[in-house]
């Protein structure tokens, strides 16, 4: 099972196959805005992302009702990197957050992390992501640092989910 499309995702939670239901997990990596003091979280972040990005990193659809899983993807929902959502899930933040900017010295930073989340979906509106990783945790990732005080920013390489290189498969040149 490949990747997910918005048909594709409509379709999957459209109905259980095999109890008819239509109430769904979503389990998805999702962008999200974390204010952050001293290293740690200052405030609640906020989520970022839109429909299409809830869309984009989903790596599993199950049903709340007998578990039956509609879409279970065991590669990047992003990259496309062959089995590595359990890894994405293991590993710990790819980037440090410093205490201070190393700009201008100021504490106060803005992370952008795509954190894995439960959406519950189907029937009426979709909930409100709830976080599997905290800030910090395994499955966490921070994607960049900014200081609102001055331009100092640091962006991690590579794909936001799981790390792997960008460059999508299909256009790498042979050879
Ligand atoms: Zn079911
Ligand atoms: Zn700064
Ligand atoms: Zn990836």
């Amino acid at each position: 099972m490949g990747h997910l499309d918005e048909q594709s995702y409509g379709a999957a939670i459209a109905g259980c196959p095999k109890c008819d239901r239509k109430a769904f997990e979503v389990a998805s990596y999702l962008e999200r805005e974390q204010p952050v003091m001293l290293g740690e979280p200052s405030q609640d972040g906020r989520w970022i992302h839109d429909q299409a990005k809830l869309v984009d990193g989903t790596y599993r659809i199950r049903c709340l009702n007998c578990d039956h899983e509609s879409h279970a993807s065991p590669d990047c929902p992003r990259c496309g990197r062959a089995a590595s959502v359990s890894d994405a899930l293991a590993t710990p933040p790819r980037l440090a957050v410093p205490r201070m900017c190393p700009g201008c010295r100021s504490t106060t930073l803005l992370v952008t992390a795509t954190v894995p989340a439960r959406v519950r979906t189907g029937e009426g509106a979709p909930t409100s992501p709830v976080p599997i990783a905290k800030f910090g945790e395994h499955g966490y990732h921070i994607v960049a640092i900014a200081c609102e005080g001055c331009d100092w920013a640091s962006p991690a390489a590579g794909c936001p989910v799981c790390g792997g290189s960008t460059t999508p498969p299909d256009e790498v040149s042979g050879g």
